[in-house]
């Protein structure tokens, strides 16, 4: 199972593929997540990408392309992953397109979270407030400043991906503003199809 998951910020990503992690027992490959990890690190990719992550604008399509392309290379990918945050770019899509036919893959899905852009900060909000009472740390980009930067990067940049897959006739979408069980079984409805 090789599936992309599209969405703006917020969308629920993040939570939809922690699930599908485990039903289909693939990795889930998040950019963010391996961007966080390396400004952690503090390695090279990390120092580079700190300051523009935390702003809210987007990484160059050169720093993520090479950080998918060494990921999906790894042992646990070979059977399968789910794709979450990226492509975001369509010079992204059209690398990560050039990488699959290299290796002989396809992807199964393409699903993208359709939802409402005024509940979007909310959620934010609500994640960022749950991290704060579960002892966590807050993401740096949980903010209402650099939320509305990634949601302009969204629009400008992302969205164009949703077309790039709809022409290739690939794209499904999913309402992702109902309750997390439904858009889950909703999820589920596409892949078994
Ligand atoms: P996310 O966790 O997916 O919301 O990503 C957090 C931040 O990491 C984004 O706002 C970008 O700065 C950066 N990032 C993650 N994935 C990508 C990507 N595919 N292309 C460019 N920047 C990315």
């Amino acid at each position: 199972m090789r599936l992309i998951l599209l969405g703006p910020p917020g969308a629920g990503k993040g939570t939809q593929s922690g699930r599908l992690t485990q039903k289909y027992d693939i990795p889930q490959l998040s950019t963010g997540d391996m961007l966080r990890a390396a400004v952690a690190a503090q390695t090279p990719i990390g120092l580079k990408a700190k300051a523009v992550m935390d702003a809210g604008a987007l990484v160059s399509d050169d720093i993520v392309i090479g950080i998918v392309a060494e990921r999906i290379d790894e042992a646990d990918a070979k059977k399968g992953f789910i794709l979450d945050g990226f492509p975001r770019t369509v010079a992204q899509a059209e690398a990560l397109n050039k990488m699959l036919r290299s290796k002989n893959m396809d992807l199964n899905s393409v699903i993208e979270l359709k939802v409402d852009e005024a509940a979007l900060l909310h959620r934010i909000q609500t994640r960022a407030d749950e991290t704060l009472k579960a002892g966590g740390t807050v993401r740096a980009d949980d903010n209402p400043d650099a939320f509305k930067i990634r949601l302009e990067a969204y629009k400008a940049q992302t969205a164009p991906v949703s077309n790039y897959y709809a022409e290739k006739g690939a794209l499904k979408t999913v309402d992702g503003m109902a309750p997390i069980e439904e858009v889950s079984l909703a999820i589920d409805k596409l892949l078994e199809s």
